[in-house]
């Protein structure tokens, strides 16, 4: 499939060579003609799935086509968002997709003077880029008008709710023309999402790109931080302590894959590894076989856990974190599926911090991190957080707390999926709701 067989004009094709995209991603091969045919869409995706190109491509394409030009303080499109950050990073893409078209472009967010935005809106723009808060503040000092409003895009709106800008989010809609298109794009469907969409979108055309590789919010995921050389004792630790039932276990390498299963095959576990140099039949008959519940571990690598088709997963334990974030999401949406609980335990040691760094950076979220009593590293993980940041200024250990009780609770969870997750059978030294989106409470 190409991006001209979507139906998308010369300047845009132009702009898509020179940023290299030769072949449409899942989201863009649906949402491109759906948007083009001036369908209102709810779509399941996240960053990473090329949504931003799905929505804007189209959008521009609009724009250029149709509809009169803008006038004095108007926008003939509006894209929500819930940060500054991302603003930027959208108006960017935007930018750069409609470097061959006569449109005007802009973001507009708070914590920046406002006055700038006002002047620079007084012509009136195509395409505007905003954040809730601050567009209700240019909207209110009659910076805007929504008259000329063919288009609304929703993008990231479970992270919006989260962020508390359903008051900001009813009183947009309450300015905008009856009449228009509307994208509405989420990670998540809630039942929150699910209203809104219920208000703003007039039957949409329903997408949902990979669920699996959405970190579903009914995957409870942590961190326990540990010394490299420990991490197998650890992994066999916790294993006890647990009495987990059936685990899918990633490594980094082969060898690693494969030292682990002999190490737990020594110790009398049911276990089996697949990677890349074992020949297909033998990775798919450990694999029927840990599907039928006849090998308790299975350790693999990413290569080999590529599509790997697993119902009803109850936990995915990182042995290494993987070298690519995304892996993170991939390995992780085998668990919690349709609706089951899961959980994603990571053990993580010190020179796995940047990994660590780019996986909450991309799925926006501070893991909470544990420590295991007597596995606490002396090789301490610096801090991390959602905004890429680690903090190299190494602090003293923490005095670990040790477990109570919760060795009963977490075997008790393994025995029934189904069952509301119990807190794990290590209680955390610093807690953090998982799936909060981000450190910035403050509206943008
Ligand atoms: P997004 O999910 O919109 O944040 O996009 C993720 C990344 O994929 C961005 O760096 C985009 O520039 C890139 N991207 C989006 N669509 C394509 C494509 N069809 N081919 C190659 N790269 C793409």
């Amino acid at each position: 499939m190409t991006f001209a067989s979507l139906g998308l004009i010369e300047p845009l094709l132009r702009s898509l060579e020179t940023l290299g995209y030769q072949t449409p991603t899942p989201v863009q091969a649906q949402a491109i003609p759906a948007v083009l045919a001036g369908r209102d869409l709810m779509a399941a995706a996240q960053t990473g799935t090329g949504k931003t190109a799905g929505f804007a491509l189209p959008l521009l394409q609009l724009l250029a086509m149709e509809g009169p030009k803008v006038t004095a303080n108007s926008v003939r499109a509006l894209i929500l968002v819930p940060t500054r950050e991302l603003a930027e990073q959208v108006h960017e893409a935007v930018r750069q997709y409609a470097e061959n078209l006569p449109l005007s472009t802009y973001a507009v967010y708070g914590g920046v003077s406002i006055n700038p935005q006002m002047m620079k809106l007084r012509k009136g723009v195509d395409l505007l880029v905003a954040t809730p808060g601050r567009l209700l503040d240019l909207f209110r000092q009659n910076a805007l008008k929504f008259n000329q409003l063919q288009t609304l895009v929703l993008d990231e709106a479970d992270r919006m709710l989260d962020l508390g800008f359903s008051e900001e989010l009813g009183n947009i809609y309450k300015a905008l023309p009856k009449k228009r298109q509307t994208l509405l794009f989420s990670a998540t469907f809630s039942d929150a999402i699910r209203t809104l969409a219920g208000q703003m979108l007039n039957d949409p055309l329903l997408i949902e790109v990979s669920p699996r590789n959405v970190a579903a919010n009914t995957v409870k995921q942590w961190v326990v931080t540990v010394d490299k050389k420990r991490k197998p004792e650890l992994f066999i630790h916790l294993l006890r302590k647990g009495k987990w039932k059936q685990v899918l276990v990633f490594a980094k390498t082969r060898n690693g894959v494969d030292a682990l299963v002999e190490k737990l095959q020594g110790l009398g576990v049911n276990a089996d590894g697949i990677h890349g140099d074992k020949p297909q039949a033998t990775r798919q008959r450990a694999l029927d076989r840990f599907k039928a519940s006849e090998v308790q571990i299975l350790v693999a690598t990413d290569v080999a856990a590529r599509g790997l088709d697993i119902e009803d997963l109850p936990l995915v334990v990182n042995f290494d974190l993987p070298i690519v974030a995304e892996d993170y999401i991939h390995r992780i949406g085998r668990t919690g599926r349709a609706g089951a609980t899961g959980q994603a335990i990571s053990l993580v040691c010190a020179d796995e911090v940047n990994l660590l760094s780019a996986i909450e950076t991309l799925t926006r979220q501070t893991l909470p991190r544990q420590m295991e009593h007597d596995f606490e590293p002396e090789h301490r993980v610096p801090d991390t957080d959602a905004s890429g940041q680690v903090v190299k200024k190494p602090k003293k250990p923490k005095k670990p707390k040790t477990s109570g009780g919760g060795k009963r609770n977490l075997g008790k969870w393994v025995e029934s999926a189904e069952a509301s997750t119990p807190e794990p059978s290590i209680k955390p030294v610093r807690k953090v709701p998982v799936f909060n989106t981000g450190p910035r409470k403050k509206k943008p």
